[in-house]
């Protein structure tokens, strides 16, 4: 069961665990705006209703134009380790143009997750050169670093790992 939560300005900014929900409104982080009453949650101290939505008492300031550092984990993640040319397992990062080439070396749009096999293969050339195609278009990921940190959401949560080291 999930609660939707608001920014102070009243704007929908994530869906997290009612669990969250519940800690947030305990730390008095956020209010309750709209509960259901017939289901009461348990805390330690206190029994409350269920938060369907909450408010956030500091208004936050979302930066979605924000930058994510390049990582070969967060293009791992980012790739959900598939590799970019056959899908398969991925377990490295291949540079689309070679940086020998004169590629970026560390460019969320230069790079890509790859297995082995399809890294070698491609070796110091493009994917035009080497006759393969890319099953994906790279792309550069967003950060919620103030969300995150303001929601205090874990990994447990569902967050993918590039998230989680962008707000380390
Ligand atoms: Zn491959």
């Amino acid at each position: 069961m999930n609660t939707l939560v608001l920014n102070a300005s009243y704007e929908p900014l994530a869906v997290v665990s009612v669990r969250r929900a519940v800690i947030l409104i305990l730390t008095e982080k956020a209010v309750v705006e709209h509960a259901d009453a017939g289901k009461l949650i348990r805390s330690a101290t206190r029994e409350l209703p269920t938060p369907l939505v909450v408010r956030l008492l500091r208004f936050v300031r979302v930066p979605y134009r924000r930058k994510v550092p390049w990582s070969r984990s967060g293009v791992l993640e980012r790739d959900g380790r598939r590799c970019a040319y056959c899908a398969g397992r991925a377990n490295s990062i291949d540079h689309i143009v070679p940086t020998s080439r004169g590629g970026a070396a560390r460019s969320w749009r230069n790079t890509v997750a790859a297995c082995v096999a399809c890294n070698q293969d491609k070796a110091d050339r493009t994917p035009a050169e080497a006759g393969m195609r890319l099953l994906i278009e790279p792309f550069e990921p967003k950060a919620h670093r103030a969300l995150v940190l303001a929601l205090g959401v874990t990994a447990a949560e569902g967050l993918p790992d590039w998230l989680l080291a962008a707000t380390a």
